[in-house]
């Protein structure tokens, strides 16, 4: 059972693969956020071994694209009076942008300043990714 005893009304994100939480953490500016919030890295996971989690003591819009593009697997759980009211599933999201960069030192984002990177899913089973302008490929594994 998850822990949401310090929450009463807001967002966890849940099983978040280790090492990304602090990603996450940053990418929805919650180092500026001025309500409570918590980063726990490595908890203990039943089902994973090791898991971030964040904890965020308040409604706010997440960017639920950018979390599915990290890790599908991860649940985002809405509480309301300490209580989970929606779970949410996600899933690779058809495009992404402003979230990783095109590595080819030609492609137009490399050249020129002030053009967000987007990215289009080409192959939802290996979580391949195109660069919607110069066709570069991207994938987690590299
Ligand atoms: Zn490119």
């Amino acid at each position: 059972m998850l822990n949401i005893n310090s929450i009463s009304k807001g967002i966890v994100i849940d099983h978040i693969k280790p090492g990304y939480g602090f990603f996450i953490f940053k990418h929805l500016k919650l180092d500026e956020a001025n309500f409570t919030v918590a980063l726990i890295m490595n908890a203990t996971s039943k089902k994973h071994g090791r898991k971030d989690m964040i904890k965020i003591e308040n409604v706010i819009d997440i960017d639920l694209a950018m979390l599915g593009f990290i890790d599908p697997n991860i649940t985002v759980n809405i509480i309301e009076d300490e209580k989970i009211t929606e779970k949410i599933t996600l899933s690779l999201p058809d495009k992404v942008e402003g979230i990783i960069e095109c590595k080819n030192p030609r492609c137009i984002t490399s050249n020129e300043r002030g053009i967000v990177h987007k990215f289009v899913l080409i192959n939802e089973e290996k979580g391949t990714y195109k660069c919607e302008y110069c066709d570069q490929i991207y994938s987690w594994e590299g």
